[in-house]
């Protein structure tokens, strides 16, 4: 059956149509879905009953299966996720002081390989469905709002999970079209951020897309050298070309690209590469977020020295680059970024 989840506006009044139905059947349906979030045809009150009988004949109305979920000491919920084809994902929910985020999975595994990233190491298996994808959001909401009704604080969405989003570019596009819909899950694209290596044709896409997200790109390295010892996709799409691609991507609301930095210690945490790193950056439109590694077993890279970090982080600074350093979150339950489907789940899934 046919599952009303995922649908597309214009998907939805194709389907209404076919039925004998007026077209603004498809808007409330639409809103049901994705405003409100409704888990039930049934529910749809403001459709008449016989419309609703017929929709419940047809279709199907659900989200991602949930396999696990599991709660860390700071707040954070890493949940596990079983598709139909028994392939696994995971998407997590952080609550922040003054915010809530939700970071979503694009991919079944990933194919890039990142040198430090566990989601590279366990492989890669398929491309989400926009349904799937846009699940995470729904059940990572629901579950929010089931511990605390009353929380109003506002959500950010990061597309930072498993899986590079612009090798899945129309699925990811779709699902992020209903994301930011005003009339949909109603996310501000200034609350949006889409990370990505910088897979160049598909940047070049997104730049022309009449609403787009802010823009993450995955650096790591201030050379291409040494870019290409940590990231594979260095030897496809170069960082000069990718950095000279995010220089001219049209943020919401004027804001800055963001460029994503895991400091690995003694690999690419040195002065020396700080130094390197703002001599690339400055004068561009764009602030660096520091990762210091999320450690785990199978990562051939160890975490930096917090001093260090502090060193790599003022030298940025004194360079005139705006930087900030990402609090790590969900440690206790391996949620942070890199670290998503392991433990539970076998690496061939
Ligand atoms: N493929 C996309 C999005 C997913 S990864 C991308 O590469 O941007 C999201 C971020 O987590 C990336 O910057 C990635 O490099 C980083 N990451 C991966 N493994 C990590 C680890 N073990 N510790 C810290 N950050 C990691």
């Amino acid at each position: 059956m046919k599952n009303l989840f995922g649908l597309s506006l214009a998907g939805i009044e194709e389907l209404v149509t076919a039925m004998g139905e007026p077209k603004f059947r498809a808007g409330q349906i639409y809103s049901w879905l994705y405003a409100k979030r409704t888990p039930e045809i049934v529910a749809m009150t403001n459709l008449s009953a016989p419309l609703r009988a017929a929709l419940v004949e047809q279709n199907d109305l659900r989200w991602i299966e949930v396999a696990d979920r599991q709660f860390s000491e700071d707040g954070t919920i890493k949940s596990l996720y079983r598709l139909d084809d028994g392939a696994a994902i995971e998407s997590v929910y952080i609550p922040e002081t003054r915010r809530q985020t939700i970071c979503i999975s694009t991919q079944a595994g990933c194919p890039l390989k990142c040198a430090f990233c566990l989601t590279g190491i366990s492989g890669y298996k398929r491309n989400l469905k926009p349904w799937e994808i846009l699940s995470q959001v729904a059940d990572g909401m629901d579950q929010a709002k089931k511990a605390s009704p009353r929380d109003e604080r506002p959500w950010n969405v990061v597309v930072m999970g498993m899986g590079e989003p612009l090798l899945n570019y129309e699925n990811t596009m779709s699902a992020l079209r209903i994301l930011m819909d005003p009339k949909g899950f109603a996310i501000t694209p200034k609350k949006l951020t889409l990370s990505t290596v910088g897979i160049l044709p598909a940047l070049e896409k997104l730049k022309l897309e009449p609403v787009r997200p802010n823009l993450a790109i995955s650096l790591h390295a201030p050379t291409s050298k040494l870019r290409g010892e940590l990231m594979p996709i260095e030897h496809k799409y170069a960082l000069k070309d990718v950095i000279e691609a995010a220089d001219s991507y049209p943020s919401p609301r004027g804001g800055r690209v963001t460029y994503e930095y895991v400091l690995l210690k003694d690999v690419n945490d040195r002065d020396e590469h700080a130094h390197a790193l703002a001599r690339l950056l400055r004068g561009r439109n764009g602030k660096v977020n520091l990762i210091p590694l999320n450690a785990a077993e199978p990562i051939p890279f160890d975490t930096p020295r917090q001093a260090q970090v502090a060193r790599f982080e003022g030298i940025l600074l004194d360079a005139g680059v705006p930087v900030s350093v990402r609090k790590p979150r969900g440690q206790d339950v391996l949620a942070a970024c890199g670290q998503l489907r392991m433990k539970k789940m076998s690496p061939a899934c």
